[in-house]
């Protein structure tokens, strides 16, 4: 029947790409997307929206497409959406929009997200850039980190005429999409860079190298500095471990640490001095996103990748087109393997791992069948990188130097979730920092509730 498939997106072969950190996904061109495009039935009642966490109008955008006018399919995108050459690339849309769509009952849903992606990188070829307030209100505002939460708010806040300023601790802006997510998937000149100076251009002033809670706190934004109010989104950037024996031995990274070496750090590349270690084969303990991305850049940086997750296939927690990427791309699945001890050599550098095989038995709290460990069943697998990938929480520095900042037991601020209100007077939250780690878009969505909540408190 007509329509029932997706006009399919040009990628990188995947032996070719294994080999490279060029971007896997090649996108629509003109014509295809146009193609894909006319697959929308513009619903009356759009479901895909309510799968949108930023409520983008994706019918409207896409009816945009069909008739070429992509200048306008991007003006009706980005008042919205701050970052959509981002989200059109790592949204997990399987779950959000595409989830909802209509066509998907009967055969594919609509490509939301590579039309979304066309789009906006239509716009950045086209020099065509998100509209500027028309008149600033002279109010002051500060927002910690620049990650997808801290972009959305300045976006919002800048667009109704805000004087924002990001501080951001690293020497370059974008949060995760920089330092973690690997330019295989998220190129950051192409993508990353321009999407953040569109920001920038609504009039957003960005300080980078300004670590909040040590180089100036919140009370001193407010006391000194003339800010009015306050948001954080400072994403949850601190690695969990294991402790098992051995994990301190030279040689075991964790996901982060190792991302940002590659991609923040440019280790993959020859002319920077970044140290990364010299691997032949890796083991990534884990089996989320950011372990797939791990696996993925040990892989091209030349080592043989192997994922050692507890459970097994159906129980992976990445998205499935990660894991189907790296599969094709030759990363090695050890499943149902935990890992008991960090194996060293005599000068404390890591040669294996001994894992415990496991079997699944009944559902835990989170419906999840738990993973038991076989007795006698220990093995070995030799290693020299271990890469650990268990997830993160939030850094305590900033709650830990604010008076009157409430946290949960996970070290997450407390904040509203429809205005990012936090316990403390004029300061809002959201994103990672709230959360814990999540995605992109609900960081955005998080962003876009503390810019209202703010327009709110300084309006009053
Ligand atoms: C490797 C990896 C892959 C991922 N892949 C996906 C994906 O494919 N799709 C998806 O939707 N999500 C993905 N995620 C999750 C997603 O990136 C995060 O949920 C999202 O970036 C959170 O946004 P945020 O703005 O809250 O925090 P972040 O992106 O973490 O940004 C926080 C920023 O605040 C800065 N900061 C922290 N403390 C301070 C301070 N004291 N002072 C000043 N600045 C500070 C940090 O340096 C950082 O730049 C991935 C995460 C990782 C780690």
């Amino acid at each position: 029947m007509e329509g029932l498939k997706r006009v399919p997106v040009r990628e990188q072969a995947p032996k070719v790409r294994a080999a490279n950190f060029e971007e896997v996904c090649l996108g629509y061109n003109q014509e295809e997307a146009v193609e894909e495009a006319k697959r929308c039935l513009q619903c009356k009642k759009p479901f895909c929206v309510q799968g949108c966490p930023v409520a983008i109008d994706i019918p409207g955008f896409i009816g945009k497409v069909v008739e070429g006018d992509f200048a306008a399919a991007y003006q009706i995108l980005s008042d919205s959406s701050s970052l959509p050459a981002v989200c059109g690339r790592v949204c997990p849309q399987e779950s959000q929009c595409e989830g909802k769509c209509i066509r998907g009952k009967k055969g594919d849903p609509v490509s939301i997200g590579k039309l979304e992606r066309f789009v906006a990188d239509w716009a950045k070829e086209n020099g065509i850039k998100p509209k500027k307030a028309d008149k600033q209100n002279g109010k002051k505002v500060a927002v910690i980190g620049s990650g997808p939460a801290g972009l959305s708010c300045a976006g919002d806040l800048a667009k109704w005429g805000y004087d924002v300023t990001i501080f951001e601790a690293l020497h370059e802006p974008g949060g995760v999409l920089t330092y973690g997510i690997p330019e295989f998937r998220l190129p950051k000149d192409a993508v990353v860079k321009p999407e953040v100076e569109n920001v920038k251009s609504l009039g957003v002033k960005l300080e980078t190298d300004v670590i909040i809670g040590k180089s100036v706190t919140i009370d001193e934004l407010f006391d000194e500095e003339g800010f009015s109010a306050v948001f954080v989104g400072s994403g949850a950037g601190l690695p969990m471990f294991m402790g098992i024996p051995g994990e301190n031995a030279n040689g075991v990274f964790s996901a982060n640490e190792y991302l940002t070496r590659s991609n923040l750090m440019k280790a993959r590349l020859d002319d920077y001095a970044t140290p990364m270690p010299v691997s032949k084969k890796a083991v990534i303990v884990g089996g989320g996103n950011v372990a797939m991305d791990a696996a993925r850049t040990a892989l091209r940086l030349g080592a043989e990748s192997h994922i050692v997750y507890r459970r097994s296939e159906a129980e992976l927690p990445a998205r499935a087109e990660e894991v189907h990427h790296a599969k094709e791309e030759g990363v090695i699945f050890d499943l149902l393997t935990n890992p008991v001890e960090i194996l060293t050599d005599d000068k404390g550098w890591v040669r294996g791992i001994r894992c415990i095989r496991m079997e699944l038995g009944e559902p835990d709290a989170s419906g999840r069948r738990r993973p038991v460990a076989i007795e006698g069943s220990e093995f070995e697998i030799e290693a020299d990188a271990v890469i650990m990938s268990l997830g993160t929480s939030p850094n305590p520095l900033i709650s830990s130097t604010t008076a009157g900042l409430d946290v949960n037991k996970r070290k997450c601020i407390v904040a509203e979730a429809e205005t990012g209100k936090t316990s403390k007077e004029g300061v809002y939250a959201g994103g990672d920092a709230v959360t814990g780690a999540a995605t992109v878009i609900l960081a955005m969505e998080a962003g876009r509730a503390g810019a209202k909540g703010i327009h709110e408190f300084l309006s009053k």
